[in-house]
């Protein structure tokens, strides 16, 4: 039986095998967390029996890989020299505590030019990537698609496709669809999904594409507002969302839902999709 691969974003403070349980009890089998404070720097000390003790958890219960997302402070093409170096320093140091959880995702925001222009936004993006990746690591990085907000690099497909073309060792990178993110940005995945899942295809490539932000968005199409709604309380609609989690191009792969909910919101939120799943 084909396994619905869906999950929420959830609170990392108590551990990996603690947000394993959580996810099991709210019916998911994947999620994402932030590997440190999102809008800090700081990172726990590693618990490696934590770690051990969320892999047997996750091959026992069929779990998809899950989804380590990057603090909002990483930003690879600040114009400040010291944000680009924490920026290189933060992806390089989550990477190395995810090879004890092996065989997961790693997700960052591509980044923002702040007036350096895309460019240079770009160069400085695959320049963090070829200092971190490495050959032996069992970590795929997704850059996420972004909505375009102020000078947001990676709200198009093709700045994506142009990161993914200057960096080495691009077997280790996949894209992170957001849903909120990609109709904010101007591809209407609401009236023709097809069209925009065939430009992805033409762009990026379709076996680039590794997970799906699962998002409604507040504002309209093209609106650049990045601010996430509820499932079906957005201009993505209930309908809109059916069809993004049953498409043939996507719905193998993992959905993790961003919403803003609290726990049983999730929950809920879960329970809905699979009864929509078809
Ligand atoms: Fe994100
Ligand atoms: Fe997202
Ligand atoms: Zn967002």
């Amino acid at each position: 039986m084909e396994m619905f691969k869906i999950g929420c974003h959830l609170s990392a403070s108590n551990g990996f095998a603690a947000m394993g349980r959580q996810a099991i009890a709210i019916g998911a089998n994947t999620f994402q967390f932030f590997t440190r404070n999102p809008r800090g720097g700081t990172a726990k000390p590693l618990d490696e029996a934590d770690c051990a003790a969320y892999n047997t958890l996750a091959a026992e219960n069929n779990f998809a890989p899950a989804v380590a997302h990057a603090p909002y402070t990483v930003n690879c093409c600040s114009q400040k020299e010291e944000t680009r170096k924490f920026a290189i320093e933060t992806i390089a140091d989550d990477l190395r505590r995810l090879e004890y959880v092996p065989g997961n995702y790693y997700n960052f925001h591509p980044g923002s030019h702040v007036g350096q222009g895309e460019q240079v936004g770009m160069e400085q993006i695959a320049f963090a990537l070829n200092s971190t990746l490495t050959k032996e690591q069992k970590t795929i990085v997704l850059l996420e698609t972004m909505a375009g907000k102020g000078t947001e690099v990676g709200a198009s497909f093709e700045q994506i496709r142009q990161i993914i073309d200057m960096v080495e060792m691009s077997d280790k990178l996949g894209v992170c669809l957001d849903t909120c993110h990609v109709f904010d940005g101007g591809y209407d995945i609401v009236s023709k999904l097809d069209d925009v899942l065939e430009r992805f295809d033409k762009v990026i490539g379709l076996d680039r594409l590794k997970a799906v932000h699962m998002n409604d968005s507040m504002f309209g199409f093209e609106s650049h507002k990045d601010r996430h709604a509820k499932i079906g309380e957005g201009h993505l609609t209930l309908d809109g969302i059916v069809r993004i989690i049953n498409h043939p191009a996507l719905r193998e792969l993992p959905f993790v839902l961003e919403t803003p909910n609290d726990i049983d919101g999730y929950a809920a939120e879960i329970k809905l999709l699979k009864s929509l799943r078809k």
